[in-house]
């Protein structure tokens, strides 16, 4: 028991997606998703076919994500379906009612693919009497991110909540967790962050300082670096961890 006793625990932050919230089938959501957005548009006047349309989309995407690999930048979903558009020939800013209609219909049937893991109340209950409790969330879309906190109503446990595309920094830069922490107003050395991925919640949270708690989701691939200072298959195992903390 690494946490029992000796270390002082004042926060715990978390992970969303497979942590608290559970994604149906990985990425079960993607083409489903991308057709709502998709169909948005056509009716916008966007004649381009899905098929078209998809390999523009993920051409951009990978773009932005071996860019955001060395920036750790997380640029709102919008500049994405801007630049899909571009790269289609069709101009629209990413502040253009167009392109963030064209987003909501995405999120709109993403939420769909999004249901509560069966311990995240009770945890959260439980835990938000003794502790501050934060969230630290990679996602693109984040008005998507707080509508799921406020259709599963976890909103009134959460003492602060970042998502990476409202501070265009995302995990494992050590600038969201310092955000986290200053708007906590808890020390590193006071915090633990519990998430489902060994480079993002496990390698992210430690390169400060706050110890890290993997949740296995599924079987681990070995990454670099990133030793997780406990692994719990449930998050009902976080009452005990902490119960002497
Ligand atoms: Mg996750």
């Amino acid at each position: 028991m690494i946490l029992g006793g000796k270390m002082q625990v004042e926060a715990v932050l978390f992970d969303l997606f497979d942590t608290l919230l559970i994604l149906d089938d990985g990425e079960a959501y993607y083409t489903p998703s991308l057709m709502k957005l998709w169909e948005f548009l056509a009716k916008k006047e966007v004649k381009v076919s899905f098929d078209e349309f998809r390999q523009a989309y993920f051409e951009v995407t990978d773009e932005f994500y071996s860019e955001s690999r060395n920036s750790l930048e997380e640029p709102h979903f919008n500049i994405r379906v801007s630049e899909t558009l571009k790269r289609l020939g069709y101009e629209f800013n990413a502040s253009d009612p167009v392109v963030s209609g064209a987003t909501m219909a995405f999120a709109e049937e993403f939420m769909h693919y999004v249901r509560l893991d069966s311990d995240t109340i009770d945890v959260l209950q439980k835990l938000s009497k003794k502790y501050k409790i934060g969230l630290v969330s990679n996602f693109a879309i984040p008005e998507c991110g707080r509508k799921l906190l406020e259709k599963f109503d976890l909103e009134k446990f959460l003492d602060v909540v970042i998502i990476s595309g409202e501070i265009n920094q995302r995990k494992p830069s050590p600038k969201i967790f310092e955000k986290a922490l200053r708007s906590l107003g808890v020390d590193a050395s006071k915090a633990v962050f519990v998430g489902d991925m060994l480079d993002l919640d496990v390698k992210g949270p430690k390169s400060v300082g706050i110890t890290a708690i993997l949740i296995e989701r599924r079987p681990i691939r070995h990454v670099p670096d990133a030793k997780p200072d406990h692994t719990i298959k449930s998050l009902n195992e976080l009452l005990t961890i902490l119960e002497d903390c």
